[in-house]
């Protein structure tokens, strides 16, 4: 069984993640992780890419510039579109393949962009880690060192709070300390684990 985990930037998914990791010994696999992977130097969607945008895309080291694709087609949304179906489903395998050594009861996968990526068809339950606006600004610009303006224009393109919250079947109100995250998951792990023992997920 598949359990999805999402939200947006700076609410929490790590710190989620991995407690169900480090208390409860879940297999985690990172749909950023993966985004990654299949854009490493001699893999062909690398080459897909500088074939398209050029060989300006890379860093000298030969590394994709994320940062430069992503300036890219932020204003068009026609690359945007071409890019998407090229990796989405390279990600897609990639991310199975990964949940296919999974040993425990169930695995997580956990993504920010779980819905609008297609990637919640891979789960059965899907968990959103739910904070306050104010607090997920305060928190993310803290750890990246960015200003809240940055922040908030990368919560412009997630999706937006309430429609995240509508595809929940799980939330985590991170609104307060780590314990609190951490009570939360174990709740939801033990909660898991006895639907999983009736054969209701
Ligand atoms: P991203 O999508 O940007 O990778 P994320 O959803 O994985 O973010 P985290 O990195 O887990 O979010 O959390 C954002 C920051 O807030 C981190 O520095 C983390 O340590 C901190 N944080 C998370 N939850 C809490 C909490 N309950 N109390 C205090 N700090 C927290």
């Amino acid at each position: 069984m598949i359990i999805g985990l999402t939200g947006g930037i700076g609410s929490g998914k790590t710190a989620a993640a991995n407690y169900f990791s480090s208390a409860h010994d879940i297999h985690v696999v990172d749909a950023d992780l993966k985004s990654r992977v299949v854009v490493e130097p001699g893999k062909p969607a690398l080459q897909h890419i500088v074939d398209r945008f050029g060989a300006e895309i890379l860093l000298e080291d030969g590394q994709l510039n994320r940062a430069a694709l992503r300036q890219q087609v932020f204003s068009d949304p026609q690359q945007r579109v071409w890019l998407e179906q090229l990796l989405h489903p390279l990600i897609r395998e990639e991310i199975i393949s990964d949940l296919h050594s999974a040993a425990s009861p169930y695995a997580l996968l956990v993504s920010p962009l779980l819905v609008e990526s297609g990637q919640h068809r891979l789960t059965s339950r899907v968990i959103v880690v739910d904070v306050p606006e104010e607090l997920q600004l305060a928190r993310t610009a803290t750890r990246d060192q960015v200003s809240e303006q940055q922040v908030r224009a990368i919560m412009q393109v997630q999706a937006q709070r309430e429609a995240r919250l509508r595809q929940a079947h799980d939330v985590i109100v991170n609104d307060r300390d780590l314990a609190h995250l951490h009570q939360q998951v174990d709740a939801l792990h033990q909660q898991y684990l006895a639907m999983l023992q009736e054969k209701e997920i």
